[in-house]
């Protein structure tokens, strides 16, 4: 007779198939059976005709990675641990000794930081170049240059690169472009069909982290492709990094997508009319916002947002000289409603004050302003309570 525990542990009964409900199921696996060797043998894990090991995926990951990839107008997606790991998985894919990478200046740090470190280690060079600027880019580009990252709105300093040139030069010259989507999140604009003219990037990356998950709770990213042979060569890169994503998070993300559209245009409405408020303030020398027509770049944003009028909910304001560090720190201790906290996307207003002199390379491009930045990252609260909040803490300088 066997005992009770084995029968628990192997029992029959499997629940009927029909079952339906908003939300896709949660599959959790390390070790997934096979019905025989054949099928063992046979199983091929680069496709998603069947399932081989967790870290390969499961039910619940494919169907994120197939909603993230219609999202953003790809065929194929892959999901890492985080936003940089999607930076990281796509370079270290793609790039080996000997070639090079250009960044642009006003990219997210953590990927210069790539490029000085472990890339460095391994031959890999890097240039950084000016986003606004595509001739910059263009007498850049060499023999060596494997791979080109673009970003929209740039990160902190928030101009808006014209993403259809940048792409254009690089496609001449039979380079890769790779983009942060992130700003974006594949509503803004659609990263592999500028206003439908089928030409875009090759691949978008996304940090999942932000607007996709919406609560602030989750670390994730994609990679998404069009192209099999590409996606192909990610995969491989990615089956040996061994970058494999929680499923407890992918069942958050799956949760949180359906309204990411509400969400993103929630966050959008709100943070451009606080932009436009405190455009008005005397104690503000520049609101970067490329929804607004000050902002470097607005041209740029105006032709490829402008049909959809979408922007996320992020924002940077350079104060006025006169305003030292210590008077700017006062002011974002003094806000009550805006945490100070990095990330963004999630339900709660952020504030972050950032020194760019120390963030970007003078000799790309020198950073015009003297005042100090800091950036917003607008939440779902009520707007005329955040306006409220702006305004005394604005008193306290
Ligand atoms: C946050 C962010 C990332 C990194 O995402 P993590 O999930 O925090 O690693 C990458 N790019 C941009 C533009 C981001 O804002």
């Amino acid at each position: 007779m066997r005992k009770p525990i084995t029968d628990l542990i192997h029992h029959s009964y499997v629940p009927p198939a029909t079952f339906g409900a908003p939300q896709p199921g949660v599959y959790k696996a390390s070790t997934v059976f096979f019905a025989d060797v054949a099928a063992m043998r046979a199983r091929d894990w680069k496709t998603k005709a069947g399932y081989t090991y967790g870290l390969h995926g499961t039910p619940t990951t494919f169907t994120l990675e197939e909603r993230l990839a219609t999202l953003e107008g790809g065929t194929e997606c892959l999901l890492v641990p985080s936003g940089l790991a999607a930076i990281s998985l796509v370079s270290f894919a793609l790039l080996k000794t000997g070639d090079e990478v250009l960044i642009p200046d006003n990219a997210y740090g953590p990927n210069k930081a790539l490029a000085t470190g472990e890339l460095a280690n391994f031959g890999i060079t890097h240039r950084l170049y000016d986003a606004m600027n595509p001739s910059d880019l263009a007498s850049k580009l060499s023999e060596r240059t494997r791979l080109v990252w673009v970003e929209a709105a740039g990160s902190v300093t928030m101009e808006f690169p014209d993403l259809p040139a940048l792409a254009e030069l690089c496609r001449a010259r039979g380079v890769l472009v790779a983009l942060d989507n992130t700003w974006g999140a594949g509503l803004a604009f659609a990263p592999f069909d500028f206003n439908g003219t089928g030409q875009g990037v090759d691949i978008s990356i996304q940090a999942l982290t932000k607007y996709p998950s919406g609560g602030g709770d989750v670390l994730m990213g994609s990679v998404i492709t069009r192209d099999e042979r590409l996606h192909r060569a990610i995969k491989l890169t990615h089956m040996r990094m061994g970058l494999g994503t929680g499923v407890g998070d992918v069942e958050t993300v799956l949760r949180s997508l359906p309204s990411i559209a509400l969400r993103y245009e929630a966050h959008d409405r709100s943070a451009r009319e606080l932009a436009r408020w405190l455009a008005d303030r005397a104690e503000i020398a520049q609101v970067l916002h490329p929804a607004l027509e000050s902002s470097p770049g607005h041209a740029n944003w105006l032709r490829l947002c402008g049909a959809n009028d979408l922007a996320a909910g992020l924002f940077s304001i350079v104060f006025d000289v006169r305003y030292g560090t210590e008077q700017v720190d006062r002011f974002c201790d003094s806000l009550t409603l805006f945490r100070l906290g990095y990330s963004w996307g999630g339900p709660i207003s952020l504030v972050v004050p950032y020194d760019i002199g120390l963030m970007r390379d003078a000799t790309v491009a020198p950073w015009p302003h003297k005042g100090t930045l800091v950036r917003f990252s607008i939440g779902l609260e009520d707007v005329d309570d955040l306006r409220a909040d702006l305004e005394q803490a604005l008193s306290a300088l």
